[in-house]
């Protein structure tokens, strides 16, 4: 089965929907699960009313764009199995092997302050894999190595303690588009940007949609045309139309004399794409009676499914 995870750190943005929830919800399997992970976003400092609200507004984003109710779970409602899967996982790890992690040494080095949940938090995500016995993670380049852990750790206790995990592999989403920040194409498009001008959010309204697709930054070239290197703006563009359209861009660049053509087809084209997951989500935000259910149901059901493995690794290391 396979597991993924998407963490409430800003409001979902379209990279978000094109490049990884629009796939969750169309080519999950029966017994796929796929979680807010809401713990992860506790690692820098953070403001706990607007993790609230970011959780439960990406967990109606899931359901909203076509996640079946019951492969969805929010991680901290599973607090306590994973708390005591990442103690189990700890004692399995070595300081050095955690350390090692790029984010961490990124992130982490160098300054005052830094939570020591940055230092663990790939062990945390290990229990998120191994609990549920993913066998594959779907992830983005910079996560490979956490899966590597994770990796790493199925393999450790099996050999030490006894089988109880499955051994994950990341694997590498199909060919995504990547897509970038309209006002800078030169970075990604990210939830968590600091300048939100080029980002496209998955719950905006049309108008301002169409006024940060109108302000893209392309270039002073004339033609439209698909040249990714010398020319990224227009060509994020035209990958942002084809990933809501369909088809190739350099054939959709064949369809627009001028930027600013290109610019109301894209509008038009997102527009659309994210109308019936905004309404959705605005629904479902609207009746927190159901989100309560939906949540409480897919914790009760993700929790079941990882019991015995979290049971058997306590009596295999000795405790319980
Ligand atoms: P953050 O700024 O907190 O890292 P993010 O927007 O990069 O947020 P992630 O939580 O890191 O989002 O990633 C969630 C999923 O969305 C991952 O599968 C990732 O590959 C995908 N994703 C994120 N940004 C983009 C993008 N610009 N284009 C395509 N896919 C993306
Ligand atoms: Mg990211």
């Amino acid at each position: 089965m396979r597991l993924s995870g998407i963490t409430p750190s800003g409001h979902p943005q379209l990279g978000n929907h094109l490049g990884a929830v629009r796939r969750w919800a169309s080519d999950g399997r029966p017994d796929d699960l796929y979680f807010v992970s809401d713990l992860h976003a506790m690692t820098t400092s953070h403001d706990p009313n607007r993790l609230r609200a970011r959780t439960s507004e990406m967990l109606a984003v899931l359901v909203a764009s076509g996640i079946p109710v019951e492969r969805v779970f929010v991680q901290s409602d599973l607090a306590r199995e994973l708390g005591a899967l990442t103690w189990v996982l700890e004692c399995t790890c070595s300081y050095g092997e955690a350390a090692r992690m790029v984010q961490f040494r990124e992130k982490g080095s160098g300054q005052g302050g830094v939570r020591l949940s940055l230092l663990t938090y790939p062990v945390l995500m290990a229990a998120d894999i191994l609990l549920q016995g993913a066998d594959e993670v779907p992830v983005g380049e910079d996560q490979n190595q956490h899966v590597e852990l994770a990796r790493a750790l199925a393999r450790r206790f099996n050999g030490t303690y006894g089988e109880v995990f499955a051994v994950p592999r990341a694997v590498l989403p199909a060919t995504g588009a990547r897509v970038r920040d309209l006002a800078d194409p030169t970075r990604k498009m990210s939830k968590s940007a600091r300048d939100a001008a080029g980002v496209v959010f998955v719950l905006d309204e049309p108008d301002l949609i169409r006024r940060k697709v109108r302000r893209a930054v392309t270039d002073g070239c004339t033609g439209v045309a698909y040249a990714p290197a010398e020319r990224p703006g227009v060509a994020n563009l035209l990958e942002i139309l084809a990933g809501c359209l369909g088809g190739r861009p350099a054939d959709l660049a064949e369809g627009f004399g001028s930027y600013g053509a290109l610019k109301e087809a894209v509008a038009d084209a997102v527009i659309e794409e994210l109308r019936p997951i905004r309404e959705r989500t605005r629904a479902l935000l609207a009746d927190p009676g159901e989100l309560a259910r939906i949540r409480r149901e897919g914790a009760a059901r993700a929790a079941e499914r990882g019991e015995h493995r979290l049971g058997s690794a306590m009596r295999l290391i000795g405790a319980g």
